[in-house]
């Protein structure tokens, strides 16, 4: 046995559904307990609603109590204890890291960690890594500053705890990046989506290098965006780097709740560590059947500073219709992995649209390239829906046929009609972590 297998834990990770439900049920009550006596925002929440520790009898239970959501914890924070307010369940001494959240808009959210929260963060994180199958053999190549940011800080943690040699990236630039990866023979790499693809461009455009041919690395874990877990786009990943792709579910105030193992048939949760439940979006009923489909409401059990309890995080998931993965895990599956955010649907000329099925289309033509851009304007009443993709250089293709084959596959899949344009290589932006391609300038009522 080597430092890497003691992340595969048989005694958890197989147990039978209803020891985990049991086991969920203790652990919920220990952090409602925690909150309800530690942090002065719980306390506030839970008497407003009438409840208290002794009411979490079954299972059941769980859902009468309130939720949480971002909009509260950016309400509560910038007060005492400074900066994070009456969320805080420690005393301000035993904050050992600041950390904020990465979303794409508004105000983020700090989160403190004590050491012991922390070391928490990191093993979660290694189970992600051993899910996907790295061991201490590799050598992991993580290309981005951590800065303020948890996400690769812990990946770092992680892949020591797992024993992989770590190459931490950051302040080089992404051909330096690259370069120092062909130099080191780095196996594998933790990135977003959209910057493993974008690492690839920079190397066949900038450096005349083609990953998947001339570099070393053939494991790659990503997150941030759907993009893992939409086939066209592992598919370009995969094949820009020679390599497999994982994806991994996590955020800040969350920790990371998710991951593909080996076998690929849907993101497991994890279950000892997290509950997660999904509801509808528009009635909050709880949705329990496979290929039910909604909002995700998430506990995280044992992280005690900046407790994460029954937290609406408007990512939308669905259950996976397959009940027994073929890697022994009895972890729960999601189908398809985080596949967008509540707040990102929107409706457009009376149709909801998920960004995401854009993305879908597009990376699945192979005479397009990686980058798109999405606007959304109103002309009078109307409103109209304009998509600007790439043309890849070498692709040879017939714009006309092309633009028909892509208007009847976006209409297929989004009943949707789109202003097309095809622009030259290169031109639209290019992003580092999270990309920003769907824009909606429509006034909000
Ligand atoms: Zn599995």
């Amino acid at each position: 046995m080597t430092d890497a297998d003691k992340y595969w834990n048989p005694i958890l990770e197989t147990l039978p559904q209803e020891k985990l439900k049991e086991l969920q049920l203790r652990k919920f009550k220990r952090i409602f307990e925690w909150a309800y006596h530690n942090s002065p925002f719980y306390n506030g929440l839970y008497r407003d609603a009438g409840i208290e520790p002794g009411d979490i009898k079954v299972f059941d239970d769980i859902r009468k109590v309130p939720k949480t959501d971002k909009a509260m914890m950016r309400a509560i924070q910038g007060k005492e204890p400074y900066p994070y307010g009456s969320i805080l369940s420690v005393p301000l001494e035993q904050v050992t890291e600041y950390r904020q959240t990465s979303g794409t808009t508004g105000q983020p959210v700090y989160h403190p960690e004590t050491w012991q929260d922390w070391e928490w963060s990191a093993e979660s994180w290694a189970y992600i890594l051993y899910a996907h199958g790295f061991r201490d053999t590799d050598r992991l190549f993580i290309p981005f500053g951590y800065s303020i940011y948890i996400a690769f800080w812990a990946a770092h943690y992680a892949a020591e705890k797992v024993g992989c040699e770590v190459v931490p990236g950051g302040v080089l630039d992404t051909e330096a990046r690259l370069l120092k990866m062909r130099e080191l023979k780095a196996t594998g790499m933790a990135a977003t989506p959209t910057y493993v693809l974008g690492m690839a461009d920079a190397a066949r455009n900038r450096l005349g290098i083609d990953p998947a041919k001339e570099l070393d690395v053939r494991r790659i874990t990503v997150a941030g965006e759907p993009g893992g877990s939409i086939p066209a786009t592992r598919k370009r990943m995969e094949d820009a780097w020679g390599a497999k792709v994982y994806d991994h579910a996590g955020a800040t105030e969350i920790g990371h709740w998710g991951y593909e193992c080996q076998a690929q048939c849907g993101l497991h949760i994890n279950e000892a560590l997290h509950l997660i439940e999904i509801e509808d979006i528009e009635t909050g009923e709880a949705i329990n059947e496979p290929g039910g489909r909604g909002s995700m409401v998430v506990t995280t059990f044992d992280r005690l500073a900046h407790p994460c309890i029954r937290f609406d995080s408007k990512d939308v998931i669905e259950w996976s219709p397959v009940e027994k993965c073929e890697c022994g895990r009895t972890f729960r599956l999601l189908r398809g992995g985080v596949t967008g955010r509540a707040d990102d649907i929107t409706k457009v000329k009376g149709v909801l649209l998920a960004p995401a099925a854009i993305e879908e289309v597009v990376r699945a033509m192979p005479q397009l390239g990686d980058e798109y851009e999405v606007v959304v304007t109103k002309r009078g009443d109307i409103d109209s829906i304009a998509l600007k993709v790439e043309l890849l250089p070498e692709s040879g293709a017939e714009i006309d046929a092309l633009k028909e084959d892509l208007a009847r596959d976006l209409r297929a899949k989004t009943n949707l009609r789109y202003d097309l344009e095809f622009c030259q290589y290169g031109t639209l932006p290019r992003y580092e972590t999270k990309a920003r391609r769907f824009k909606d300038l429509r006034e909000k009522e």
